[in-house]
């Protein structure tokens, strides 16, 4: 068991000598390490610490900021096992897939703003005015479990690339990569105030960063309701925000589409991090007199993803990141069948011989009802409603018939059809017939799924005030 006794304040480790909160091994449920439930004074000092550090690193040239996000990639690139190993762990993806993504993104997403900052105009000339992007401010980044360290970097390198200095209120479920990070930071030649990390409950230290007068912006990523109490914070002295939170996905299958290929795609696409994925497509819309084979295919495509412990070869499915989360998703299998959808496989039983840990049955529903709670509320969790629709208006009101809008898919023999149907989805991104996830485009959410976007120059700009000299 690992004991990280200390937060990471003004450049240095403070030590923590008050409540500690574990960590728990998701395919187990046994400690897996224990992190500071830190209070709102050490969240104070932290802040103070940024705040300081803004005037040194406001000023830094661009070389300065490459130098230091060079050094940071360097360092992800040549952990990467170490981290794949302890986000595997914490949050229960494969560890072959979390090598790839859990590690592999966020050193790559890093290498990308390498790229982009050198290229980004800070000003601009407009007419007779020079326009200039100047960084915000001390910026508070709070973030979810489920790709516990790509969160953070899309927040923490994009905002020092913009000159922002940060306060880091990392998952208290997954926090081990956020540690790691820290080291990693403490060894660059970024000022010491300019990154800090403070471990903790949402209600304590989450609700002391977003309340403090000094905090300029708030990037948060997790769930709607949290979003909500931050948007409600924020506005009392109209601090910057980035929201990144729910979805509930729709995956349009149209008549004339390869159906074996669209529901493949999507059961992969749904089950990935065992439904902990905040564009899941949970969502999978086929035209009726599709609908029972899609069912049989889908039971196909589940049928291949094995269930067990994340640190073995063979498993494709992991278990669900926490107890509570696993208890969340049952509720709502159990859900799914009161509600009168067609159980297709899975069920709220734990999968055979996985008893202990976090672990939940890959199920699929069918004809749900598009107005159901099943087909209405974000599980995640590894479960997929199959809806039947009669004509494309229906499918694309049942697509748009949610709260959220953060991700999609469209599936069609016709490339141009399938890009009419995208564009007429309320929802930030769209996977037309598979397309590949491209870590330069903009991320974000419609709706109850976001405010703002992340990745490529989106991402930097969220961090950037605009000011304008007339000449
Ligand atoms: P959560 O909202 O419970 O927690 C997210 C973070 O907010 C945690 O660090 C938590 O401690 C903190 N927090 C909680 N209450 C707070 C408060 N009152 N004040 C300040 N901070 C507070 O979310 P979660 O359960 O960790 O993550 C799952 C959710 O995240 C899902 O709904 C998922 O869709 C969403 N998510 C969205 C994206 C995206 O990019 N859109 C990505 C991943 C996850």
């Amino acid at each position: 068991m690992k004991q990280i006794d200390k937060l990471y304040i003004n450049g240095e480790w403070v030590s923590w000598s008050g409540d500690m909160i574990d960590v728990h091994e998701a395919a187990t449920g046994e400690v897996l390490a224990k992190i500071p439930a830190g209070s709102r004074a050490e969240m104070e000092q932290a802040i103070e610490a940024a705040d300081r550090a803004f005037a040194t690193w406001s000023e830094s040239t661009v070389d300065q900021r490459l130098n230091v996000i060079g050094q940071i990639q360097e360092q992800l690139a040549a952990r990467a096992d170490e981290i794949a190993e302890a986000i595997s762990r914490e949050v229960g993806m494969p560890l072959k897939l979390a090598t790839q993504i859990q590690a592999g993104l966020p050193a790559g997403i890093t290498k990308s703003y390498m790229k982009l900052l050198p290229e980004f105009p800070f000003t601009e000339t407009v007419g007779n005015s020079e326009v200039q992007y100047a960084p915000v401010g001390v910026v508070g980044c709070i973030t979810p479990w489920n790709y516990p360290l790509h969160q953070v970097i899309l927040k923490v390198i994009p905002a020092l690339a913009a000159g922002c200095t940060v306060v880091l209120k990392p998952s208290e479920i997954a926090p081990l990569s956020a540690f790691l990070l820290a080291e990693i930071i403490d060894a660059t030649d970024l000022p010491a105030g300019a990154f800090n990390v403070v471990s903790g409950y949402g209600q304590e230290v989450g609700d002391a960063l977003i309340h403090h007068p000094k905090v300029k912006m708030v990037s948060f990523t997790g769930s709607t309701r949290t979003g909500q109490t931050i948007f409600h914070a924020a506005a009392e002295d109209f601090k910057r925000i980035a929201l990144e939170m729910g979805g509930k996905s729709a995956s349009v299958v149209l008549p004339d589409a390869d159906l074996k290929g669209a529901v493949k795609g999507t059961v992969n696409n749904c089950l990935l991090n065992s439904g902990q994925t905040c564009t899941a497509l949970t969502r999978l819309l086929v035209p009726r007199d599709r609908h029972d084979e899609a069912c049989e295919l889908a039971k196909e495509a589940v049928g291949k993803m094995t269930p067990g412990n994340p640190l073995e070869e063979t498993t494709r499915l992991g278990p669900l990141a926490s107890a509570v989360q696993r208890d969340r998703v049952l509720e709502y299998i159990r859900l799914g069948i009161e509600e009168g959808a067609d159980l297709i496989c899975g069920g709220p039983e734990a999968p055979e011989g996985l008893e202990q840990g976090y672990f939940v049955k890959a199920t699929v529903f069918g004809n749900v009802d598009p107005n159901s709670r099943i087909a209405q509320e974000e599980v995640f969790g590894p479960v997929l409603c199959i809806i039947p629709y009669d004509d494309e208006a229906q499918a694309l009101e049942i697509a748009n018939g949610t709260l959220y809008g953060l991700s999609g898919a469209v599936w069609s023999a016709d490339q141009a059809k399938a890009k009419a149907v995208a564009g007429r989805m309320r929802t930030g991104q769209v996977f037309v017939n598979g397309g590949a996830f491209n870590p330069m485009a903009p991320f974000g959410g419609f709706g109850h799924s976001g405010i703002g976007r992340e990745f490529g120059k989106w991402g930097l700009e969220e961090f950037l005030e605009v000011r304008s000299l007339q000449l």
